[in-house]
């Protein structure tokens, strides 16, 4: 089975054509500046071609990402039929969605009406499956969202202690994402540990970062919220922070709460504590030169995910294991000792040699380690595919 893996956002859409039995990706790429000019990036293999094509709207994009997967030279496949489903990444389901749907009608309106819960991800998203539907409207496609494999959190962990009205009305609550990432890493360190019934925490550390608390496969809690703003303190994002920060510059610095949340959103985090960069090779860099700064950045980040994972161990009653995710917990040793070392109370031991791996699946820690520790590289568009094929698969019978 062939399934295109469309990932659109409001100016860019990146897609990859999969094989969700061996998870071989034949082709993928990226259109950037849409509405702007247009530009393809598209790679098979090693080889890559980057061509100019003008993209009014995400329908364009598509339209030239069909076309390029068909060319007889840069392409992989003879005739568009040869695509079987489309999976959709959509940010925000809501309490709609606790899982992938089949694209229809009603499955539309439902992300609709979850546009307010994700203002600048939904309609973006919408626009991708909109675009496709236009242009293979006999093709099945299928949404999968971030939020759905956090709705088996119980309401002690999802509710806010604000007035219910807030919650009855206006499904005010934590949601949590990465969820596609957390679920895939969840499946595979099953495999990996060979059983289905453990408690396990895992740091999907990237550019944002979340963690969740998973029971038996199923998430239990986790650290973003309403919105990806919460949790532990990422690339630009502050994390966790006191609401009545918000009211302080407003009122002092005469800014709109939306342009407060600008700046915590995108001028917070590693990039405000080291006031050099948000890439944590940049932040190593800097420490590596004797860069203050950069050091404290760092040890906010590592202190912080520490803290959540004694939270979530406690919230667990123990875990079996610790996973870590996504472009820093794949790769970044320094983080993964630092953040090891606050857990050495609860019988954590790193192997200092394992620890260097990067990007690779690997049991990082001592044999006497109480909890195991892996690093459990994470793919979002493999996930993707496999809820395509299953439920194209099951709606065929
Ligand atoms: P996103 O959240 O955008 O999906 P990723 O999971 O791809 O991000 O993570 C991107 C981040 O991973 C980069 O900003 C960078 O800080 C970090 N990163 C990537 N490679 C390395 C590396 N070799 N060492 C340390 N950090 C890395």
């Amino acid at each position: 089975m062939n399934v295109l893996v469309i990932n659109a956002g409001s100016s860019s859409l990146k897609y990859q054509l999969m094989n969700p039995e061996t998870g071989d990706v034949s082709a993928k790429g990226l259109c950037e500046r849409i509405y702007i000019d247009g530009r393809l990036t598209h790679k098979v293999g090693d080889k890559k071609v980057v061509k100019d094509i003008p993209m009014p709207s995400h329908s364009e994009a598509i339209e030239a990402v069909l076309d390029i997967l068909v060319d007889p030279v840069d392409g992989v496949i003879k005739s568009v039929d040869e695509i079987d489903a489309v999976g959709h990444r959509v940010l925000h389901g809501g309490m709609k969605f606790s899982d992938s749907c089949i694209i229809d009608d009603k499955c539309i309106k439902a992300i609709e009406d979850c546009i307010p819960l994700g203002p600048l991800h939904n309609p973006a998203n919408l626009m991708g499956i909109r675009a496709c539907q236009a242009v293979m409207p006999n093709t099945p496609q299928v949404a999968v969202f971030d939020t759905a494999f956090h709705m088996t959190m119980p309401p002690k962990a999802y509710r806010y202690a604000i007035p219910t009205e807030y919650f009855k009305n206006d499904d005010i609550r934590r949601y949590g994402f990465h969820g596609t990432s957390h679920k895939y890493v969840a499946r595979r360190t099953a495999e990996l540990v060979g059983k289905k019934e453990f408690k396990m925490v895992n740091c999907h550390l990237g550019n944002g970062s979340s963690l969740s608390a998973i029971k038996d496969g199923k998430c239990m809690d986790t650290s973003m919220g309403l919105s990806p703003l919460a949790g532990v303190p990422m690339g630009t994002r502050s994390g966790d922070i006191d609401a009545c920060v918000v009211q302080f510059i407003c009122n002092k610095y005469n800014m709109s709460v939306d342009d407060c949340l600008t700046m915590l959103n995108k001028k917070s985090g590693m990039l405000a504590l080291s006031g050099v960069s948000s890439d944590f090779r940049d932040l190593s860099e800097g420490v590596d030169n004797g860069n203050e700064n950069c050091q404290l950045a760092l040890d906010k980040f590592c202190y912080e995910v520490a803290k959540y994972v004694g939270a979530y161990a406690a919230a667990l009653n123990g875990i079996d294991v610790l996973t870590f995710t996504a472009g820093v917990g794949e790769n970044d040793h320094v983080v993964r000792a630092s953040v090891c070392e606050y857990l050495g109370f609860m019988g954590v031991k790193l192997d200092p040699e394992k620890n260097k791996v990067r990007g690779k699946e690997m049991l990082i820690s001592t044999p006497d380690s109480k909890v195991q520790v892996w690093v459990v590289p994470t793919n979002e568009e493999l996930m993707i595919a496999q809820d395509t094929r299953d439920l194209v698969l099951a709606a065929r019978k």
